[in-house]
């Protein structure tokens, strides 16, 4: 066992998008920083994901400008109905401008632009953490191989299952979403989609967005559902009647199904995001559904917020309750609009398709308009 001790180390625990979003702004800004990753190599599952303008204006602010270079970008949205009907469309790209256009991308390829220019040895892989403490001086982790550390902050982002907000935080429990309990994601060859396109039934939804040249990123759930989707032959079910394309494509992934990840639908609801000297950020914080897609890009803007205060803060007990001030109003707006959206998707269909048609780009604009600015 060894006992690694710095004073005035930011120990971040987890390196998913928040942590090596903070990791590579901390090592910019000069901020001593380890990070603790309890995977051999950063975790990726051969999946994609769509990042609207606001986290692309977030990587740019990173110092990322090869965003383009890797996957996709979301010109446009469609909204249809299991029919294939149209609802309503969306100009993404006159909505976010030129430079902050949506991208749809590999989750490894995101890792990788933020790795970018981290050092050798400040994260450290195979490192999972057993269990933290916070006092008024200091915080020490504990790991599992690689024994003790020591620091000034302790930043938890670990993710939805967080072992430092169950450690720091106790009595904060995740709920299951109100969009429904669990989702599939899966790649398959594009069976014809030009654009970011969704089909929604009476009792499931189909997304499929390009994400290369003839790859689609697909995302299917079964909303509302209490505990029947544990099999995506239930899927399968209620899209029969839907058109070719997501049927084509749920069926490719059903034929090869080591290629379909089940993606539980989680989410962390808290007032505070700090005590002391341990904060957390990205899904350990507030994992949402991912009904607007917006957990990376939340996830890459706490990292800049965050590595900020730690640049500039003189005072170590302040930065926590700064950082909760100001996200707050930023995250609980993705959280209100997460409930009022996923609340339409349980209406009665004849409804929902009524609501799309007329309030469908209403929804969109009120959504994200507040999020265009930093
Ligand atoms: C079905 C689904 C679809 C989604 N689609 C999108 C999308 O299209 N766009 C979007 O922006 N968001 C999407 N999201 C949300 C997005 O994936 C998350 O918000 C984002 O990954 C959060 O990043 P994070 O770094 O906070 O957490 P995570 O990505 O979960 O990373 C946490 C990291 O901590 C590590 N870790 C955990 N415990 C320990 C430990 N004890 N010791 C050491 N390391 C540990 C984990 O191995 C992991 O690497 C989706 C989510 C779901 C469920």
């Amino acid at each position: 066992m060894t006992d690694h001790a710095n004073e005035n180390a930011v120990i971040v625990v987890g390196a998913g998008i928040a942590g090596l979003a903070l990791t590579r702004e901390l090592v910019r800004r000069d901020v001593e920083v380890v990070a603790l990753e309890r995977y051999p190599s950063l975790p990726d599952a051969g999946l994609a994901i769509n990042l609207p303008g606001n986290a692309i204006a977030a990587l740019r602010k990173l110092g990322i400008d090869d965003v383009r270079r890797h996957g996709v970008p979301v010109e446009r949205r469609e909204y249809r109905s299991s029919s294939g009907r149209l609802l309503f469309k969306v100009d993404e790209a006159k909505f976010w401008g030129a430079d902050n256009k949506p991208q749809c991308m590999r989750r490894s390829d995101l890792a990788s632009m933020l790795t970018k220019g981290i050092p050798e040895g400040v994260i450290r892989q195979q490192c999972a953490v057993a269990s933290v403490s916070t006092s008024g001086r200091s915080v020490a982790v504990d790991t599992i191989d690689d024994g003790k550390l020591t620091g000034k902050y302790l930043v938890g982002a670990d993710g939805v299952h967080s072992i430092v907000r169950k450690m720091c935080f106790p009595g904060i429990e995740t709920s299951v979403a109100q969009l429904g309990q669990a989702s599939w994601r899966f790649l398959a060859p594009n069976p014809g989609v030009e654009c970011w396109t969704v089909w929604m039934g009476e009792h499931a939804l189909v997304l499929l967005i390009p994400v290369g040249p003839n790859e689609v990123y697909c995302w299917a759930t079964i909303p509302g559902d209490e505990g029947h989707s544990s099999h995506p032959a239930n899927l399968l079910r209620h899209i029969k009647v839907f058109p070719r394309e997501p049927r084509e494509a749920v069926d490719a992934a059903l034929a090869s199904q080591a290629s379909l990840h089940k993606s539980p639908l989680t989410e962390v609801r808290m007032s505070s995001w700090s005590r002391g000297r341990a904060i957390l950020i990205g899904d350990a914080a507030h994992a949402t559904a991912p009904v607007w897609a917006q957990g990376g890009a939340l996830a890459l803007e706490d990292a800049l917020v965050l590595a900020e205060l730690f640049a500039t803060s003189d005072d170590a007990l302040e930065v926590g309750d700064e950082f909760t001030r100001l996200r707050k109003s930023r995250i609980g707006h993705v959280q209100t609009m997460t409930d009022r959206a996923s609340r339409i998707s349980r209406l009665p269909i004849s409804l929902r398709n009524i609501l799309m048609r007329y309030a469908g780009r209403l929804s969109y604009t009120n959504t994200y308009k507040p999020l265009r600015n930093a």
